[in-house]
This record gives C-alpha cells, sequence and structure tokens, in this order.
C-alpha cells in the first residue's frame, strides 16, 4: 500500500508504507472528533523494519494501558532494530490503545472502552473500535505471526507467561506452542475457550496468523525481572520466524499449563480489603487457606476466610488491596 492511505474502507491513514523495504516510524492516524477539534486525529505511533524476504511479525503492547513490560520492550526494539539485522518484516506498535497508555489505565479515558473487547471493530465506531477495525483487516492480513504483550494490570499480578488457545487447527496448535516455547516465558498458558470473544488474539488466529497474547507480570508497575523476560521473548521470537540471525535463548523450558475451570479461581464474596496466605508462584492445595476479606463495614465481626478449591501453582494473585465483590483474588494453574 502507499503512504498516507486508508484501506478496507477504514479512515485510519497510515504514515508508513507497509510494502517499503528499509526503517520507518510514522502513527497510524485515528479520527477523533472532538468539540474543538471536528478534524482532530490521534495519532498512534509505528516502527516498521524490512529487509529481504521473510516473514511478517506484528509485535503489539499497550493493548491495555497500565501493563507495561511489553510496551518498554517494544520501544527498546523500535528504537534499535536495523533493516540489515532483518530478513522479513517487522511491525512494531508499542502502546496500542494509545489513549489508555497515555493515561497509564487499562480502559480508554475517551470512552471507558476495553480494547480488547473491541475486536473485530467497526471502521466508524469511534477510537477503539475504528483502531481494532484497521488492526484486524489491514495489519493481520499482512502477518505470518503476532504476538500481543499483556501483563496482569493494576489489579492483578501474574507469573510471566505466554497464553494462547488450544485450537481445532493442529497445524496452527502445533506452530503456536513452537513460537511459546521459543519465547521461553516461565509458563505457557494454554486455555479452552468455546468462544476466546471478541480479542486481538481470536482474530489472529481465526485469519490463520500464529499468534500468541501473554502475561508478563502487572501490579501497575514495570518489573525488571519480567522486563527482561519480556525483551529476551520478543528476540526469540524474531529468531524464531527467522527474521534475526541465532537460534532463540532458552534458559528453563517454558511449563505448558492451563486453569481448568471456575473451581481453580478464587472469587471475593463481598467487598472488603484481600489479604492473601501466598505469594505468587507458590504451589499451593485445595482445601488450604487462600487468605482473609477483612470488610471494613464490620469491625467488629470476624475477617471472612477464603479457601482454595484446587491445587497448583498460585498463578496470578490480586494486587491492588481493595477488591469488589466478584473479582478474583487468586488463580490456579496445573500442569498440562
Ligand atoms: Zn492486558
Amino acid at each position: 500500500m502507499s503512504a498516507q492511505s486508508s484501506l478496507a474502507g477504514s479512515p485510519v491513514v497510515a504514515e508508513v508504507d507497509f510494502a517499503a523495504k528499509g526503517r520507518q516510524a510514522g502513527h497510524l492516524r485515528v479520527p477523533q472528533s472532538r468539540d474543538d477539534s471536528g478534524w482532530g486525529t490521534i495519532p498512534v505511533p509505528i516502527v516498521v523494519v524490512a529487509n529481504g524476504s521473510g516473514p511478517t511479525m506484528l509485535l503489539t503492547a499497550g493493548n491495555h494501558g497500565d501493563e507495561y513490560e511489553g510496551q518498554v520492550a517494544l520501544l527498546d526494539l523500535a528504537r534499535t532494530l536495523k533493516p540489515e539485522q532483518v530478513q522479513g518484516r517487522v511491525i512494531i506498535i508499542p502502546a496500542m490503545h494509545y489513549p489508555a497508555c497515555a493515561a497509564g489505565k487499562r480502559l480508554s479515558p475517551l470512552d471507558g472502552r476495553d480494547f480488547n473487547r473491541c475486536f473485530p471493530g467497526d471502521p466508524f465506531g469511534g477510537f477503539a473500535l475504528s483502531l481494532a477495525h484497521y488492526i484486524d483487516s489491514v495489519l493481520l492480513p499482512l502477518c505470518d505471526y503476532q504476538q500481543d504483550l499483556h501483563s496482569g494490570g493494576t489489579g492483578m499480578d501474574i507469573v510471566a507467561s505466554t497464553a494462547g488457545h488450544v485450537l481445532d487447527d493442529a497445524g496452527l496448535q502445533a506452530k503456536t506452542l513452537a513460537m511459546a516455547d521459543a519465547f521461553n516465558a516461565p509458563v505457557t498458558m494454554l486455555l479452552r475457550e468455546v468462544n476466546a470473544g471478541p480479542t486481538l488474539l481470536a482474530q489472529a488466529e481465526a485469519r490463520g496468523v500464529v499468534a500468541l497474547s501473554s502475561e508478563l507480570g502487572g501490579g501497575g508497575r514495570l518489573n525488571p525481572a519480567n522486563l527482561a523476560i519480556t525483551r529476551r521473548g520478543v528476540a526469540n521470537l524474531l529468531r524464531h520466524a527467522g527474521i534475526l540471525d541465532g537460534k532463540p535463548e532458552i534458559t528453563t523450558p517454558s511449563r505448558r499449563m492451563t486453569v481448568p475451570d471456575l473451581a481453580h479461581y478464587v472469587f471475593a464474596p463481598c467487598d472488603g480489603i484481600w489479604e492473601a496466605a501466598d505469594i505468587l508462584g507458590s504451589s499451593v492445595e485445595a482445601g488450604a487457606p487462600a487468605g482473609l476479606l477483612h470488610r471494613i463495614e464490620d469491625p467488629t465481626g470476624p475477617a471472612i476466610p477464603l479457601s482454595y478449591a484446587a491445587t497448583g501453582l498460585l498463578w496470578c494473585v490480586r494486587h491492588a488491596g481493595r477488591v469488589k465483590v466478584g473479582d478474583p483474588v487468586a488463580v490456579i494453574a496445573r500442569d498440562l
């Protein structure tokens, strides 16, 4: 496609030419009409590095704005990746849902939308739906691989993991697992979702792209250890695809796990302050105490004890102290 053009009935305009070789930095300009700027746009930064021949990988972070390991790993890559290192094409979007990223929030300050519930989008549905439609209908068809970099956000902390779905297509499944093995996060989380819903991962899978999501930490902070895992994982994916020279650097092989059912979640039965019994990454037993829920409304009553209903790895924990009824405070994973 030519620069400065929109495609597929999308009002989004790319300042980069996806067919060009070399290194380009620009924006996806997404229309956002305001009272004081009827022709306003929100520019979403994008970097494309292409050279020679080879596959295309789309690397995205900032799908949720309060998840930082992926944003920083992709900013590093966007700064440093040189065309002469590349065989193929790398499309880097470090802060995809830009308004949420700029605000440091999971959801958009424009309209409260969760960007990962906006796919396949709507070209004229407002910022988030319009950008989702562009990514689905223009970018994904260019791609052989897609990696969406998430963390647990402000509310949760998660053992660094890539995340994929159990797929009906055995060939695509094998390629997805090989991609996850190459990323080499401590955990590869495989989830069976009958209807994976309106996520970027589900759209990529539907288009036959070898794709993964991830959960690379959380707590609304940038964890240096998880950032190191993310940086190495992204470089490993590019080596795995043959876009960069060399073999993936594998430390301990990734542990393949799943969260089979709701019994592996502990949910808050009411609002309160969560006091966890165990730290993230602990091995926990069914029936053991998960923690106490303290109710500020009832200073003379007992705290509410909650227990695990499954045995396994404490894969995800509530990070924020205050919880609302129905919030998960712990998620247990078991080995596949
Ligand atoms: Zn996320």
